[in-house]
Order: C-alpha cells, then structure tokens, then sequence
C-alpha cells in the first residue's frame, strides 16, 4: 500500500513555559486521496521526554489522547488549547503502559474531559505503584486515577470510524500494549521499540527476553513501510528498524 504523508516533521516540544505547537501527521492510503482519515498530533511533555498522542479521527473529529504525559499547568494548557482549537471531541483515554512519565496526566484529562480510560490489566500494579515513588521522581502533584475499563488484545478500540487493534507486547512492562491501525500501517508503539533502540528492561515486571519476543511477534511481521510512533523520541518505521536496529540483529 502507497503510504502519503502531510507535514511530516520531528515532533514538537512542548516543555514547561513554552507554547510550542505539536506537530500534525496525516496518514493515507493513496486509494482514499480525498480524505485524511486519521491524524496523529504529538506532544512532548515531562522531565522524562515522554511522547503524547492525539489520534484524530478526521470525519467525525473526534480523538483519543494515548499516555498522556502532561504534568504542570503549561503542559496542560498546551494540550487543552490545541484539542479546543482543532475542536476536536475527546472520547478515549489510553495507556500504553502505566510508568509514571506515562500516566502523570491521566487524571487531568479525566477531570477535563470525562472518558473511558482503558489499560491492559496486567499493568494495574505497575499503575497502583506510581504514587508510591512520585514524589520521590519530582512530581509530588501526581494525581492516581484508576481505569474504567481493560484492553483485551486482539480486540479493537474505536475512535469515530476509526478502528486500532490492540497488541499485546509485554517486557517493557507486564501489561504492555501497542496500537496499531491497519489501515495506514501505524503504530503507537509507548516504549517497546524506538529509533535505535528498544524499551529498558531494569524495572519491575521487565523482562528483556520477553521483550524481544514482543518486537518479533507483535511489531517486525509488519510491512516495511509501517511508521512506528514511539514513547519517546522520533517516529520510525519497522524497515528501517529491521535492517539497523543493533538490539534485533
Ligand atoms: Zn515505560
Ligand atoms: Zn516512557
């Protein structure tokens, strides 16, 4: 399938005092060349680089906001301002996984926007661990907040008419999960691959032989041309990560 894609870039950076714009990616197949289906802004947030997504349902407006990383009032305020300029509807919540830089803000996005939150239930005590050592990592204003519902992998979550399958990639974490959209080939990958490297496998419930399995299970049967949105630095794709990724050869 002949991949487009708009404004691609490096994503923005949007650190405390700053108003940076996220930057916006749209994805198609060349078959649907009259309309953007789904769209992809990204936002960088907390002293750990941590990536949040957007993912934007063109026909409907209407988005889901994976990990959402935000912690001081100027990260909030950047995504809140962008979702109520591109008046979107925000009607999902999703985890990745469930390491601080992750889920700091969860429960802002919650009290925002009131929706379900969805994460894998094999990552509920990574989850339920946070506040134990928040304050410890410099976020003493960390706000737990506890999931309304679980992915199950191998079903789909929906947002508007667009539909993500939920894989299963633990290793990372115990209950690590990565979406992936068939139709442009992406994936929102939280911290199993990056561009480069893979996911560290130093913290409880990681497993780095279980990592592994997870890259070359769920992510490298792939096609080549699958753009891997990571939860930290710049997207990728699964070919480029195949021929020079120095953890998968
Ligand atoms: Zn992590
Ligand atoms: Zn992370």
């Amino acid at each position: 399938m002949v991949m487009v894609a708009f404004n691609k870039g490096h994503l923005a950076s949007v650190r405390p005092n700053s108003r940076n714009l996220p930057s916006q990616f749209c994805l198609l197949p060349a078959r649907f060349s009259f309309s953007c289906f789904m769209r992809i802004a990204g936002f960088t947030f907390n002293a750990f680089s941590e990536n949040t997504y957007l993912l934007i349902d063109e026909a409907t407006r209407q988005c889901a906001i994976v990990d959402p990383g935000c912690y001081d009032r100027a990260e909030q305020q950047a995504l809140r301002e962008y979702i109520a300029a591109e008046n979107l509807q925000v009607v999902l919540l999703l985890n990745t996984h469930a390491h601080i830089d992750h889920v700091l803000g969860n429960q802002f996005v919650l009290d925002t926007y009131k929706v379900p939150y969805l994460l894998h239930e094999a990552d509920l005590p990574v989850l339920r661990a946070v506040p134990t050592y928040a304050a410890n990592y410099g976020f003493p204003a960390y706000s737990p907040a506890e999931p309304t519902g679980t992915l199950t992998p191998g079903e789909a979550v929906h947002i508007g008419e667009t539909e993500l399958e939920v894989r299963f990639a633990p290793g990372h974490a115990p209950g690590h999960v990565v979406f992936y959209h068939v139709l442009t080939h992406t994936v929102i990958g939280g911290d199993v691959l990056f561009k480069g490297s893979i996911g560290r496998t130093d913290l409880p419930g990681g497993n780095h032989a279980t990592l592994l399995s997870s890259i070359r299970t769920q992510l490298l049967p792939l096609p080549d041309e699958t753009v891997v949105y990571p939860g930290h630095g710049p997207a990728t794709t699964i070919g480029e990560e195949r021929r020079t990724n120095p953890f998968l050869q």
